[in-house]
């Protein structure tokens, strides 16, 4: 097994890795961008909204700003976010006050235009909490005419993608195999269509062959395979070589969101592990 780093920096993280199962990098995948939480504003109380913007326009566009959230690491892994789901559904059980207490931040947003026509951003949204805020300061959010206000009330709440997208600290997150790309040279005339038809530029006549340049940026989609005249080449997926790519809202860092999918996984086999032991003890006795 090993893993090459193709990118890493604070927007996304691109890993090359041999000998690992697709279905582990595709549950690490999934588990980035549905079970990784992160603050979400949920709660909009509209004291006043003057503006030409429904309420309800103005909370969803609230809602899609992404928060902060790596400096509370340990606050989002603490509580049960299962539990704090449960706010925002028809539930009987509701979880108890201090459950809400340790969920929830509460947010201001207030503004108005005198005399000339203002825009509002992100970075007007006063938090109580000073490491969850917007992640970006320049996010628009509502355009006030001379005269027009609004005063709002908000509470940020810990969530998932598995809820709603909005919790999702991971833009992107895929894995796709890494292809093998093969030339037959007695049957190329080097007519230069594969070439000239790859999107991502991977093929190159060079010192009168076919050369592969970068085999990690072929996505397969066999449009070489498809032009060639004389059926010279073919492209085919390797199943043990992959790519995993995961990129960032900006709401924690792309190294954060791989590590904590790994550590929920962890903890979800482990509570499976747990299970299957007790279920054998019970037959046992
Ligand atoms: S399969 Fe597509 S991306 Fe890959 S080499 Fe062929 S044309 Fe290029
Ligand atoms: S399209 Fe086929 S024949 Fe033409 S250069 Fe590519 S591999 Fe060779």
């Amino acid at each position: 097994m090993s893993v090459e780093v193709r990118e890493w920096s604070s927007e996304a993280i691109e890993l090359y890795l041999e000998g690992f199962p697709l279905s582990l990098l595709n549950a690490i995948r999934r588990y980035s961008m549905a079970k990784v939480p992160t603050y979400a504003i949920d709660e909009v109380t509209i004291v006043v909204n003057t503006s030409a913007m429904f309420d309800e326009m103005l909370s969803h566009r609230l809602a899609m700003i992404p928060l902060r959230s790596e400096e509370s690491i340990n606050k989002l892994l603490s509580v049960d976010v299962a539990l704090c789901e449960k706010c925002s559904l028809d539930s009987e059980e509701k979880p108890s006050k201090d459950v809400c207490d340790k969920c929830f931040i509460n947010m201001f947003l207030e503004a108005e235009a005198h005399d000339e026509e203002v825009t509002v951003y992100s970075d007007e949204i006063k938090s109580e909490d000073p490491y969850v805020k917007p992640v970006y300061g320049n996010i628009p959010i509502v355009i006030l005419a001379p005269g027009q206000q609004i005063s709002l009330e908000l509470r940020a709440r810990i969530g998932r993608g598995l809820e709603h997208a909005k919790w999702s600290p991971a833009t992107v997150a895929i894995t796709r195999n890494v292809a093998e790309i093969k030339i037959d040279k007695d049957l190329c005339n080097l007519c230069g269509k594969c070439v000239e038809i790859c999107p991502k530029k991977v093929l190159n006549i060079d010192g009168g062959v076919i050369k592969v340049e970068r085999v990690t940026d072929c996505i397969v989609c066999k449009q070489c395979v498809v032009i060639c005249p004389t059926k010279a080449i073919d492209v085919v997926n390797l199943e043990d070589k992959n790519i995993l790519r995961v990129e960032s809202s900006g709401a924690l860092e792309p190294e954060t969101i791989i590590r904590l999918s790994l550590e929920l996984l962890r903890r979800d086999l482990a509570s499976l592990q747990d299970f299957i032991e007790k279920v054998k003890r019970g037959v046992k006795s």
